[in-house]
């Protein structure tokens, strides 16, 4: 795109929204160029994807559905944008001629509505704030990714996200009653709240993991749950292996019990997490919440599945060790700036994580295949300085695995995904779909998955490529993200 372009674009943007609704300096479009996948990059000053023309800060619906229609009609390419804690290059532009709409300033909590247990949010509301709101009068959304001081429900709903204590309250699409969207021809659609209907398909689901690559989410309506935090109850375990752990997991589950948490760390993992008690062997963790009978049910469960499988449980673990480390697992703005300086000043390592899901059968080969092939295969292995993984969301007929892998990067900044997180990402995917899971139990697929998105749904991708031709038929929103584009794989994934 040529200036005299840039400019006069820039100057048409003026007609639709103020000028401090538009940013144009270079340092802000240079941090918007690509999100937390390419950050030992953007960090080094070394990011090999164009930058966006201008952020704009729309104040309402009517605004979003004026920027996107004029893009549609211009043919520019939309980044949504929300708390910018995506991970997988959803936020990374691949585009000329490209704008981030970020929905930050749309942060008005609409209305709480305890009788009827929801609460409606403008997309740009912080998940934090939402609670904080709610735990003032007595409830909870029962949503807490790691991400909850910074990220917000647009993003959170875009990105089919899942939190902490999912076992029990679910995931956000268990959890949102309705939406608002603006499609890329400027409809806004609104999926009105109501319990449960039959009307065909479920419409939510469009918006819901859309990644902002077939409209703009602007508002949302989610549950809320009465919060009783004082029968809390925690559990920890170590257990011999993976195999042991996911055992005594999966009674508790196919009993039908809901602990709101239900996790089991890998030896190795837990050394990250629980170096003061883990003694070398694996850590089973549940906790247990809501009302007081509930509780003491669940917890009778989860007793009698570990004594059940008593001879895979090597110790019981005080419960404060687990309660503790609870309080300080989220990350806030500050951690992240904390992480992105470090990188700057010392730099040279950096960790990455593939989280997949399958039934209870095939996870734990998947778990042993992933590990068995990195450890022999991937040829920079012992530049690896954790490799481990752990279940943090089970469900009736499987879990999903978190693979962690940290390194030390021996090599240039620019080249550090494809030397080494390509590789391991590329071996864990090609298990999980051998054995019938998914390659992305969560943080979504972005552009850093794309490559495989047709091998996950199979015959399926039909219908998935037929909502993109039909809601953005000339495909201005968010290019790369969940639909595959070769030349720019190939350019900026395998280069
Ligand atoms: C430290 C850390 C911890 C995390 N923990 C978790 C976790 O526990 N569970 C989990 O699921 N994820 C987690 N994530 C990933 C990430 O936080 C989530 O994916 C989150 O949902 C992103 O929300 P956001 O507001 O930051 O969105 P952004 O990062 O701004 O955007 C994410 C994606 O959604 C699209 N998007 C954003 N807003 C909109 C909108 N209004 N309409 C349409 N599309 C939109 C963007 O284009 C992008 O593709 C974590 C990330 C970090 C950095």
């Amino acid at each position: 795109m040529n200036n005299q372009t840039v400019e006069s674009t820039i100057d048409e943007l003026k007609s639709l929204l103020t000028e401090k609704q538009i940013v144009t300096e270079t340092e802000e479009l240079y941090d918007a160029s690509a999100d937390r996948y390419k950050k030992y990059a953007k960090v080094k000053n070394v990011l090999d994807v164009p930058m966006p023309i201008a952020i704009l800060y729309p104040h309402s619906t009517e605004e979003v559905k004026s920027l996107i229609s004029y893009c549609n009609q211009n043919d520019i390419n939309v980044i949504p944008r929300s708390g910018k804690t995506a991970t997988e290059g959803g936020l990374e532009n691949w585009k000329d001629k490209t704008v981030v709409i970020d929905g930050s300033r749309m942060n008005e909590i609409i209305k709480i509505d305890p009788y009827n247990m929801q609460a409606t949010v403008q997309s740009g509301v912080k998940l934090q704030t939402l609670e904080d709101e709610l735990r003032k009068q007595g409830y909870t959304t029962g949503h807490s990714p790691q991400s909850k001081p910074v990220a917000q429900l647009g993003g959170l709903v875009a990105t089919r996200s899942i939190g902490q204590f999912s076992t029990l309250y679910g995931a956000i699409e268990d959890m949102v009653v309705g939406l608002e969207c603006v499609f890329p021809e400027g409809q806004v659609s609104k999926v009105k709240n109501v319990p449960r209907r039959s009307g065909g398909p479920d419409i939510r689901h469009i918006a819901i993991g859309n990644e902002g690559a077939l409209c703009y989410i602007t508002e949302v309506t989610v549950k809320i749950f009465k919060f009783y935090p004082e029968n809390n109850t925690y559990y920890g375990y170590l257990v011999e292996n993976m195999d042991a752990g996911l055992k005594v997991l999966r009674e508790v589950m196919v009993n039908g019990f809901k602990p709101s948490v239900a996790r089991l760390y890998s030896e190795e993992d837990a050394r990250q997490h629980f170096n003061h008690f883990y003694k070398d062997k694996c850590v089973l963790i549940f906790m247990t919440e809501g009302p007081e009978g509930i509780v003491k049910a669940t917890n009778g469960a989860i007793e009698e599945a570990a004594e059940k499988f008593d001879s895979h449980i090597f110790e019981k673990v005080d419960s404060s060790h687990i309660e503790n480390w609870f309080i300080n697992l989220n990350w806030d703005q500050s951690r992240i700036d904390e992480e992105i300086n470090e990188m700057k000043d010392h730099n040279s390592h950096d960790g990455f994580t593939t989280e997949v899901s399958a039934d209870w059968e095939n996870v734990i080969k998947i778990y042993n295949n992933v590990m068995h092939r990195i450890r022999n295969e991937f040829d920079r292995a012992d530049e690896l300085t954790m490799l481990g993984g752990h279940s943090s969301h089970s469900y009736l007929n499987g879990t999903n695995m978190y693979f962690v892998y940290n390194y030390t990067i021996n090599c240039a900044p620019e080249d550090e995904m494809q030397v080494y997180h390509h590789p391991i990402h590329e071996i864990i995917i090609e298990e999980t779909l051998k054995c019938g899971g998914s390659m992305c139990h969560h943080h979504g697929i972005g552009k850093y998955r794309s490559e495989w998105t047709k091998a996950e749904h199979g015959s399926a991708y039909y219908m998935l490529e037929k909502l993109k031709e039909a809601f953005d038929p000339k495909g201005i929103m968010n290019h790369g993200t969940i639909f595959p584009q070769e030349s720019e794989i190939k350019k900026f994934i395998r280069s």
